[in-house]
């Protein structure tokens, strides 16, 4: 025979555990306004954080490829080095790029890392929104070298809003000497970066540690001749 104690003890097989603290703790957990409150200060926090991680990612690449990857490169050369070099020296043939042609590299890195996240079983969400930002910054990019005619409302608001990266903004990556402003997402981050030095800092440890110089980038004035095959493409000789 059980004890009126005994019968005050809930068959733990049956509750969950929030009834189960509340029966221990004498306290009541419910979804109040506060709790939903903090849930979505903490959803766009991390949104915030997918995002900045996404731009940083994105403007380390870019920076690499700015600062050392040279088109006489193998493989690398041609496929990124170049495409590089010439969105210096003319930032506009860009635009003329489909979605593919100027995102696929981005968005091999994006399937990268998705499929890790995905084998590591931590595909969430906040994931989700980095993967797809990283995929697609080229995108966001080529807005920024676009007119409002070319953008439409909807882009153009975004930009005014500051929630993607503007046209003003990016126009100091290509300012001379384009050594400043590598993330392409939002404006958020460069500001911060450039604060830090980050980059010139970065380049100085490279060059201490293994002698790693900038590459020269002709696109700069008094920075010696642009490439032949450059000033083939300004002249429209080739495509
Ligand atoms: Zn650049
Ligand atoms: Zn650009």
């Amino acid at each position: 025979m059980s004890s009126p104690a005994d019968r005050l003890v809930p068959n733990i097989e049956f509750v969950d555990a929030t009834t189960w603290l509340s029966i221990h703790t004498g306290t009541s957990i419910q979804a109040t306004p506060s709790g939903i409150m903090n849930d979505w200060i903490v959803g766009l926090l991390k949104f915030a954080l997918a995002v900045l991680a996404a731009d940083f990612l994105v403007g380390f690449v870019h920076w690499i490829e700015d600062a050392y990857v040279r088109e006489d490169w193998p493989v690398l050369g041609p496929l990124v080095g170049r495409p590089n070099i010439l969105h210096h020296h003319l930032p506009r043939h860009f635009v003329r790029k489909s979605w593919f042609q100027s995102c696929w590299d981005q968005l091999l890195l994006a399937a990268g890392i998705a499929g890790i996240a995905f084998w590591m079983e931590a595909l969430t969400w906040p994931v989700m929104v980095f993967v797809v930002l990283v995929g697609n910054a080229n995108q966001i990019h080529k807005w920024a070298h676009r007119s409002r005619r070319e953008n439409g409302p909807i882009i153009s608001l975004l930009q005014d809003l500051h929630l993607i990266q503007g046209v003003r903004h990016h126009a100091i990556h290509h300012t001379d000497p384009k050594s400043m402003h590598y993330c392409v997402i939002t404006e958020w981050l460069n500001p911060v970066l450039e604060y830090l030095r980050f980059w010139t800092r970065l380049e100085c440890l490279l060059w201490r540690w293994a002698h790693l110089r900038r590459r020269v980038d002709t696109s700069n004035r008094r920075h010696g001749a642009a490439p032949e095959w450059i000033r083939l493409q300004a002249r429209g000789a080739i495509s």
